[in-house]
């Protein structure tokens, strides 16, 4: 313990690495030593006992920022006190509000500022692109994506392949585990996409799978899917905010995401999509809107479609001030906290909590499957665990203890410490509770 604390001093998480110990003192010996402790404060906390829950959902619904009620009401006083003029006057003028986010976006995703862009909701924003990106020709007709995509996924590709004119059924190709396994093998991804060769117009995954936790290898998954003259496509619903991406170096074509999971912004929240560089301003068919035009020119209300030279031509609506000022305020966090930083905690708060999951499960003698990859490099924050025989019981009981968890049928548990605001004490007292159950 002396040992551990005495690393505390200076940069330190890399030297901790199987040193994790089961400990009250031991949690908040590391706590102390965090850097972005401080960012909990400035989140909400559901209550429960007269405490704080132990909030483990980063993945489903992140916590609300305390900033985002002030930013909201500036919204509602400005359109209050301005009313149209609001577009230009307010403090945050709403005619430009999405070039606000698109710095913090962009640092966020790896991607250049005109390759992203706040919009829309996030299947909504899959069909969108999905428009330009996904166009079956002869027999390249087939989408690839991942076993268990989430299920509205599923939904978008299957019925764009219909209104082409296809069959979801032949030309809609999942990835398998092999039999035994839970998680996909890059190896078998890569060969699936060369054997499936010039059958393949788009290869589109999740950047981190929602039931596994795995983080799919997005270079790579670009390149074999370019080598074979497809497209490649990402939703990063489970990875804007939890891993570190580089959209732009990775050469991906297109991506997009949602802001109510990890990026705390509030539930049915505003949207992003990334399209590469190489695409913009090519004349791309796409589905149009007055926000996507010429921004110079779109108060002429000319009947001409001009697209904007930027990602800023996908968009169709004009901007949802409301959400898109707590999502401001969240990207701010993500920017002061910055994504390196929080990434190094994540690996170590989620090394903990595979650390204690394990101690617990042999203590009390269950069989605690943890199915997301062990390898830090293939796992963002969250841990899948099937806790067979006893699964839903256990997370009824973990809920009735004050710990938020998120259940997926048939029968795993996810739990996602996010090191925006979750404490090494959080997880502790996971452990805690998870053993005085299992006991
Ligand atoms: C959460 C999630 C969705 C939800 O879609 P909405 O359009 O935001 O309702 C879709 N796809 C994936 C991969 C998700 O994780």
């Amino acid at each position: 313990m002396e040992q551990v604390v005495a690393l505390l001093s200076g940069y330190f998480w890399p030297t901790l690495m199987n040193t994790f110990e089961n400990s009250l003192s031991f949690a908040q010996a590391l706590d102390g030593a965090d850097p972005l402790r401080s960012f909990r404060d400035e989140f909400h906390f559901p209550q429960h006992d007269g405490g704080p829950v132990v909030y483990l959902t980063g993945n489903s619904l992140g916590l609300q920022p305390r900033a985002a009620a002030a930013a909201l009401k500036q919204e509602l006083d400005d359109w209050a006190r301005f009313g149209v003029e609001g577009h230009f006057q307010a403090q945050h003028p709403w005619v430009s509000y999405h070039e606000e986010l698109a710095g913090n976006t962009a640092r966020l995703v790896g991607a250049k500022e005109e390759e992203v862009v706040v919009m829309n909701q996030l299947t909504s924003n899959l069909h969108f692109l999905l428009v330009s990106f996904f166009r079956p020709d002869g027999k390249r007709k087939k989408i690839l994506c991942e076993q268990r995509p989430f299920p509205s996924d599923t939904y978008a590709f299957a019925s764009q392949i219909a209104f082409h004119g296809g069959d979801p059924e032949t030309d809609l190709v999942e990835v398998k585990a092999r039999a035994g396994e839970h998680v996909l093998r890059t190896e078998d991804i890569l060969a699936k996409i060369e054997e499936l060769g010039d059958e393949l117009a788009l290869v589109c995954f999740g950047g981190v799978n929602f039931y596994t936790g795995q983080v799919f290898d997005m270079a790579a998954i670009t390149n074999a899917a370019h080598a074979v003259g497809a497209i490649a496509g990402f939703d990063l619903a489970h990875a804007a905010g939890n891993v570190r991406l580089k959209l732009h170096d990775w050469d991906a074509d297109f991506a997009c995401w949602c802001s109510y999971k990890y990026l705390n912004s509030g539930p049915g929240s505003v949207a992003g999509a990334f399209i590469h560089e190489r695409h913009l301003n090519k004349g791309l068919p796409l589905f149009a809107g007055w926000w996507g035009h010429d921004k110079k020119e779109r108060f002429k209300m000319e009947p001409t479609f001009k697209p904007m030279p930027t990602a800023e031509a996908w968009q169709v609506s004009n901007a949802p001030v409301f959400s898109m000022a707590v999502h401001r305020v969240a990207l701010e966090q993500f920017d002061r906290a910055g994504m390196e930083r929080l990434r190094e905690k994540s690996e170590q708060l989620t090394g903990y909590l595979a650390f204690l999951i394990d101690a617990v499960a042999k203590e009390t003698n269950t069989n605690l499957e943890v199915i997301t990859p062990s390898d830090p490099a293939e796992r963002g924050c969250q841990l899948s665990v099937f806790a067979h025989g006893k699964g839903r019981d256990l997370f009824d009981a973990l809920t009735k203890r004050g710990v938020i968890a998120d259940w997926r049928e048939p029968n795993v548990i996810r739990m996602a410490p996010v090191p925006m605001y979750n404490s090494f004490e959080d997880v502790y007292r996971f452990g805690v509770i998870l053993k005085e159950l299992l006991a």
